[in-house]
């Protein structure tokens, strides 16, 4: 670190995640001045979500992107279908659940590739700026408190980024939300995730493969030359499950889902296996004065049915919406970093977004929990559940899950 050079825009995001970028291109797309940080070179993590739901194609045709999109999809699911090794479970036809809206696929796009969709087209706004490996190391504050911008580091430099407004999109584990000096609520994960490859092979289907079985559950994501999976397990098994050896993981893993026996062969060390812990947390209040966190920074969700990318996209929508318009005028104020944006109206976006984050975390969370009673039923005893349950999860209720993960609860749609 040597010296510090300063700079100034209306917002400073730091976080190039699904939350960062789509606000930093919808706010570019007002005219609103926009830097976006990010502290990797690229957007290539392993670890990254694939599915983009319903919810987020209305906001990428509002956009004039899904062509574009659709040459970066890799599957699409026209149906959740969730089985145990006992037996299928629920068939749900996406066109039955919300047969009026315009999509009824989950397709499925590597997050990469969908970052870098939307960066190209943030590009051609001319107040957008993103600059890759900057990591943001504090805020700026004004002598009475409010948050005035960004102190980041890149290329061994440390530089200071004012601005009206600064977000915290990135995403679990953000430092920045420290600065919000609001509780973390932890709802409590009882999952966490083996995360690894195995080979794809001609006439495998392009679709998402999940099942339940005794000693997990794994769900294989389509990556075209690939499949990755994610094996579920009980919180804070991953250590016992290396202590017994890879030969018994593979053996596990096959055993819950038979159809990747023949592949496992290709984890050939724990190398390959990565844990990934699951949190699922979320801030008392996303907003202080000068600041405010979106996404996984405000509600770090579980990767239960897929939909925090979703969320964090919702959440980005929701803030270019309803702080736009004010963002602009402050723009145009000479004093502008010397105000603080009204509190009031960047609390908006948390009144607006917590109950579609809530929800859904209360659901993901009863959801893992029953996952994991269900892989501890031991071998006598079936997976199915009794006759009336399997009658209602043939019923409506087969629709409602799906309804508020695949279509959102409150979904956004971009204003004007
Ligand atoms: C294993 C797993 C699988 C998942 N699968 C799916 C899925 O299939 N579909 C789905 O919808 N959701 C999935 N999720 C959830 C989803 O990944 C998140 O909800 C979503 O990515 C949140 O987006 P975000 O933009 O808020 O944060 P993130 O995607 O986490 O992005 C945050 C960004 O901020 C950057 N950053 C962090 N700190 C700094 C700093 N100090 N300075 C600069 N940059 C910084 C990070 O490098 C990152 O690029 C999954 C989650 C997990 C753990």
């Amino acid at each position: 670190m040597t010296d510090t050079e300063s700079g100034a825009t209306t917002v400073a995001i730091s976080g190039g995640g699904p939350a960062g970028v789509m606000l930093g291109l919808l706010l570019a797309r007002q005219g609103v001045e926009v830097t976006v940080l990010e502290k990797h070179a690229d957007f290539l993590r392993d670890f990254r979500g694939d599915t983009v739901h319903p919810s987020t194609q209305v906001i990428l045709d509002q956009l004039g992107l899904l062509a574009e999109f659709d040459t970066i999809a890799r599957g699409r699911m026209t149906a959740i279908d969730f089985g145990t090794t006992d037996g299928p479970l629920v068939h749900q036809p996406l066109d039955e659940v919300n047969p009026r809206h315009p999509f009824h696929e989950v397709a499925l796009a590597p997050q990469w590739d969908l970052l870098d969709l939307l960066v190209r087209h943030a590009r051609t706004y001319p107040t957008f700026r993103l600059e890759m490996e900057a990591e943001t190391v504090s805020v700026v504050r004004s002598p009475t408190g409010p948050v005035r911008g960004i102190r980041y580091r890149k290329d061994g430099q440390e530089h200071e980024l004012r601005a009206v407004l600064t977000v915290d999109a990135e995403g679990r584990g953000s430092r920045l939300r420290s600065e919000l000096r609001t509780e973390v609520l932890d709802l409590g994960s009882a999952i966490d995730v083996e995360w690894f490859r195995i080979p794809r092979v001609e006439g495998d289907p392009a679709e998402l493969r999940g099942v339940l079985g005794r000693g997990g559950a794994a769900v294989a994501i389509n990556r075209a030359d690939y499949w990755q999976v994610a094996f579920i397990v009980a919180k804070g098994a991953d250590a016992g499950i290396r202590a017994a050896g890879l030969e018994a993981f593979r053996k596990r893993v096959g055993g819950v889902a038979p159809w990747m026996r023949d592949r496992l062969p290709a984890v050939t060390d724990w190398g390959d296996v990565k844990l990934l812990s699951v949190g699922v947390e979320r801030l008392k209040r996303w907003s202080a004065p000068g600041v405010l966190a979106i996404g996984d920074a405000a509600h770090t969700m579980s990767p239960m049915g897929g939909i925090g990318i979703n969320l964090a996209i919702g959440d980005a929508v929701a803030t270019a919406n309803l702080l736009g318009a004010d963002l602009l005028a402050a723009q145009a104020d000479p004093r502008r970093f010397e105000r603080t944006l009204n509190p009031a109206i960047v609390d908006r976006v948390e009144r607006r977004r917590r109950l579609p984050a809530e929800v859904t975390q209360r659901i993901q969370v009863a959801a893992q929990n029953r996952i994991i009673a269900m892989t501890r039923i031991d071998a006598g005893r079936s997976l199915q559940p009794p006759a009336p349950v399997r009658a209602l999860l043939a019923g409506p209720v087969s629709r409602l899950l799906p309804r508020i993960f695949v279509y959102g609860i409150r979904p956004e749609l971009i204003a004007g």
